[in-house]
């Protein structure tokens, strides 16, 4: 593997099929010290593309972990409003975002659970107004991953230091699409694909899908008026990007309220930094009743105590078994990538614009008609190699879905 080519195909395909970005527009790029060697290319890359600045925003773990064991109790109740003053104003003046992580899985493993749920909130709760820039598509934005060696080494813990980054970059660019001839190409054809889906769905109007497979026998009827998304989006101005790379899901807003049966997830999930697997729940007219987990108990226990819509389901997405990140055979413990290897249901936030009129109604109109509201939006894997989803038309019309992982059409 020739990762300097790859790397400069990854920074391009961040830019033009990511971002999209166009000439005249700024470009912020988040990320910690290991991403400095992709994050020049992108600086490259968007330059090239004719970007008016681009500004590098730093972040780093280990300062993350001195704020959680030195600052005092009040801190993690606390989010500096400049920040998302400047962020504001930085997107009101045509930046876009995007976001190289470069995580560690375990990284808050010896951080109290209940402290750093605390000090999620008080940043969502800060930058709620923020959110809605990208979440109307004023902002453009992406997230992309690459290797660190605490991730690196969480996925091949056999494997040397150098040879698992090696590995874990092969796999990032099998996953991504990078290692094909034309990534930006293959891009563009898959999103061809997911479109497909997604106006078939919304044609349709399903009442209800049912989900069936090991340890799961959930029934999910849809909200109101929800609306399948998948692929490209547009923004405001319409010009297309992808928010995540890699996505291989359609997704859509089950009614927060018609949920019933079991669900067992088939992944681990990381959650604020500690890993949650074996686990699953029961729901009961919307709600999540009862919950089990082997590993996490607590820290799921307390996520889910965030507030009332914490126990409720605000997404469900549809992902065939065999995509390039299933292929892998690989689990990347980490969200962006797992995600997108199965199917999976979200506890908490549904998406507006996964609702028809979803950025005009308010969020009153939205959950009557079923769309759930929190603080957190957490995604959970469900699918693998024996799901089967049936999809139910109001008039009792069975329509198969999925069989053995995958789309039957
Ligand atoms: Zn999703
Ligand atoms: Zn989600």
């Amino acid at each position: 593997m020739d990762l300097n080519k790859n790397l400069e195909k990854y920074a391009e395909l961040a830019v033009r099929t990511g971002i999209n970005l166009k000439e005249g527009e700024g470009l912020i790029i988040a990320g910690n010290l290991d991403t400095l060697p992709l994050a020049r290319k992108v600086m490259e890359k968007a330059y090239e593309a004719g970007a008016k600045h681009v500004e590098f925003q730093f972040n780093d773990d280990e300062m993350i972990l001195i704020r959680y064991n030195k600052g005092k109790d009040f801190v993690f109740d606390n989010y500096p409003k400049w920040k998302v003053d400047a962020l504001e104003a930085m997107y009101k003046d045509n930046y876009h975002h995007l976001f190289i992580n470069a995580p560690d899985p375990e990284l808050l493993k010896n951080i109290d659970g209940k402290l750093v749920a605390r000090s999620q909130k008080a940043a969502s709760l800060a930058s709620a107004p923020i959110m809605q820039y990208r979440m109307t598509g004023f902002t453009k934005w992406t997230i992309i991953a690459m290797p660190s060696l605490p991730w690196a080494r969480s996925v091949f813990p056999e494997l040397s230091d150098a040879e698992a980054i090696e590995k874990l970059w092969e796999k990032v660019f099998e996953a991504t699409r990078v290692d094909q001839e034309d990534p930006i190409k293959a891009w563009e054809e898959h999103d061809k694909n997911l479109k497909k889906y997604k106006s078939y769905l919304n044609e349709k109007q399903f009442d209800k899908l049912v989900l069936k497979g090991p340890g799961t026998d959930l029934e999910v009827y849809l909200a109101e008026g929800h609306l399948w998304m998948g692929g490209s989006k547009e923004s405001q101005k319409g010009d297309s990007y992808v928010a995540n790379i890699p996505t291989e899901e359609v997704f859509t807003t089950p009614h927060r309220l018609k949920v019933n049966g079991k669900i067992k997830a088939t992944k681990p999930l990381s959650l604020n930094g500690k890993l949650v697997d074996n686990f699953g729940f029961e729901f009961k007219d919307g709600k999540a009743v009862d919950f089990y987990a082997e590993k996490g108990y607590e820290v799921l226990e307390k996520h889910m105590e965030n507030d009332e819509g914490a126990r409720f389901l605000g997404e469900i997405a549809l992902v065939p078994d065999d995509s390039p990140i299933s292929n892998t055979g690989i689990l990347f413990n980490n969200t962006l990538f797992d995600e997108n290897a199965s199917c999976h249901v979200a506890l908490g936030r549904a998406y507006a614009y996964a609702m028809r009129d979803g950025s005009k109604s308010t969020q009153e109109e939205l959950s009557e008609r079923g769309a759930n509201y929190s603080l957190i939006h957490t995604d959970f894997m469900v699918g693998g190699p024996e799901l089967e989803i049936t999809a139910y038309e109001k008039d009792g019309t069975q329509v198969k879905l999925f069989e053995k992982g995958n789309w039957t059409f």
